[in-house]
Parts: C-alpha cells; sequence; structure tokens
C-alpha cells in the first residue's frame, strides 16, 4: 500500500488539473450509509424510482417514509478526513473540482469553495415541488413529516403540487447544467481522482470513462473493487479517510522538496 500512496502523490504532484469523482464511500466515515455496501440503504429500504413517485401514492409515501428516517442522519453529519483533504488539495491549487454524486453538503461544510463543487444528484438541503418548481428548505418540511405518525406526502402550498427532495432519482433526469459542466472538467482535467464510489451508477461513472479517454491519468481510491480498475494508474484498496490523507501529506513534501 505504501508504494501505492507514493506513486499517487507523485500523480497529484505532477498535476495540473485535478477533478475529485466522489460517491456515497467518502462519507460513510461520516456515519452515512452508503447504498451498497453491508448494512447500506438498500438493506433496508428498497429504492424508489421516479416514474413511480410521479405515478403512485404508495411509492410517495414509500420514499418519504425512508426520507424522513435518513435525513437526521445526513444533517447532524460532520466532514471526515476526506473531505478535508480535499480541502486541502483545493488550498495547494491542485483541485480543479469535486464531481460529487453526493448530496450530503459534506464538501461545502468542510469549505471546499461552493464553485468548485458540482452536484449532479442534486441535494437534499433543499425539496422542490415538481409542478411549480417552488423550493421549500429540507428542515422545513422534516418539521411538517415529524409532525404527524403517519406519513402524508407533502404537498406544495402554492399549487398542491408534489415535493421531492432536490435530488436525483433512479430514471429521473440528470441536471443538464451541472452534468454538462462535469462533462466539460472530466475532459480537460489531467488527473481524475475516484473516491469511495462503487462505478456501477450511470450515467455519472462515464465521467471517469470521459477523462481517461481525453489523456488524464487515474486514480482510484475505493474499498471495493471497481469495475475499472484496470483502467487506474493507482489503484488502491482501502478507507478513503485513511487512504487521501496520506497522499495529501506526501504530496507536500514532494511540492516543498522541489521548491514550488
Ligand atoms: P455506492 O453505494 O454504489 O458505492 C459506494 C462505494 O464506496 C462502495 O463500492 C464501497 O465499497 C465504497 N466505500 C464505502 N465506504 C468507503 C470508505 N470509507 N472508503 C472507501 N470506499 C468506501 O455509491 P455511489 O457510487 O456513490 O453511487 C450510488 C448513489 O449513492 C449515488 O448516486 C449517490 O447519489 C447516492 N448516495 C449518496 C449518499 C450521500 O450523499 N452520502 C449516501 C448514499 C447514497
Amino acid at each position: 500500500m505504501e508504494k501505492l500512496i507514493l506513486r499517487a502523490a507523485e500523480l497529484i504532484a505532477q498535476a495540473r488539473k485535478v477533478v475529485a469523482f466522489t460517491g456515497a464511500g467518502v462519507s460513510t466515515e461520516s456515519g452515512i450509509p452508503d447504498f451498497r455496501s453491508p448494512g447500506g440503504i438498500w438493506e433496508k429500504y428498497e429504492p424508489v424510482y421516479y416514474q413511480d413517485f410521479l405515478t403512485s401514492a404508495e411509492a410517495r409515501k414509500k420514499y418519504w417514509l425512508r426520507s424522513r428516517a435518513t435525513y437526521p442522519v445526513i444533517r447532524e453529519a460532520k466532514p471526515n478526513p476526506t473531505h478535508l483533504a480535499l480541502v486541502e488539495l483545493e488550498k495547494m491549487g491542485k483541485l480543479d473540482c469535486i464531481i460529487t454524486q453526493n448530496i450530503d453538503r459534506l464538501h461545502h461544510k468542510a469549505g471546499n469553495s461552493p464553485e468548485k463543487i458540482i452536484e449532479i444528484h442534486g441535494t437534499n438541503a433543499y425539496v422542490i415541488c415538481l409542478r411549480c418548481k417552488k423550493s421549500y428548505p429540507r428542515e422545513e418540511i422534516q418539521d411538517l413529516l415529524e409532525s404527524k405518525e403517519e406519513i402524508e406526502p407533502p404537498l406544495c402550498r402554492e399549487c398542491n403540487g408534489p415535493l421531492k427532495e432536490a435530488t436525483i432519482s433512479f430514471g429521473q433526469p440528470m441536471p443538464e447544467k451541472e452534468m454538462a459542466e462535469a462533462e466539460r472538467r472530466a475532459q480537460t482535467c489531467d488527473l481524475m481522482l475516484t473516491l469511495g464510489s462503487s462505478l456501477v451508477v450511470y450515467p455519472a461513472a462515464y465521467l471517469p470513462q470521459y477523462a481517461r479517454q481525453a489523456g488524464a491519468r487515474m486514480i482510484i481510491i475505493n474499498m471495493t473493487q471497481t469495475p475499472f480498475d484496470h483502467l487506474a494508474d493507482v489503484a488502491i484498496h482501502g478507507k478513503t479517510g485513511e487512504v487521501l490523507p496520506r497522499i495529501v501529506e506526501e504530496v507536500k513534501k514532494i511540492i516543498v522538496a522541489s521548491g514550488d
């Protein structure tokens, strides 16, 4: 592992535009379960597909039941050493942007510049009316949900349309502006740093591949194997909260030694 950490540090030290691509695995060390690991969210709740959310009152109930239970965990979560290491990379002038699949706002809470964070699966900080697009703070809707024992899917005060978290569910169109920007950044970076993502959720998982096809180097850090480990210059299987801070420390040493 030590050799891989040093190699990853060399690649980052040589790079000028690092794009970090983050998945649910970077937040497990903050106490937020991912989807697919043992104990992950799919063991407790089935996914609600967007089409079902639109057409079935039962599906909307299921969606809000999960959301009511999982939101407080996300609200209370604090950034962990992975998030803080990405703040360090930004301070060192290495970070072009973070493309995140996460909806938990932990990169913002850690202190990365908001303009460097592209949320391709939205955020659960807001709730949106699917009819008139009015948005509500998530906290306000949580109070409403918790005021009753039975789940009553919330409705828009303006137009009575169905409310949904400002996140992207399976089957829901991706946010165009964010995806276009993420694709552009992936295709113009010189190093793609993939952290805590199973790389099986599409279209998000195309982004590291676009970077690779455009000639960027690639580092993958994930607890388990991913389908793209063979494409990476360095693939490390371990916890990002343990591995990334060590890599960033080594990058600092290389930069100091080179007098840059
Ligand atoms: P995923 O659940 O498919 O994969 C997470 C990966 O992270 C797994 O391969 C797992 O082995 C690995 N992992 C878990 N803990 C780790 C750690 N400490 N260090 C390194 N690796 C670790 O998640 P995904 O690839 O992000 O894709 C699924 C969807 O999950 C995304 O669309 C995202 O929106 C959603 N999601 C987000 C959150 C969040 O915002 N925190 C939580 C759950 C799911």
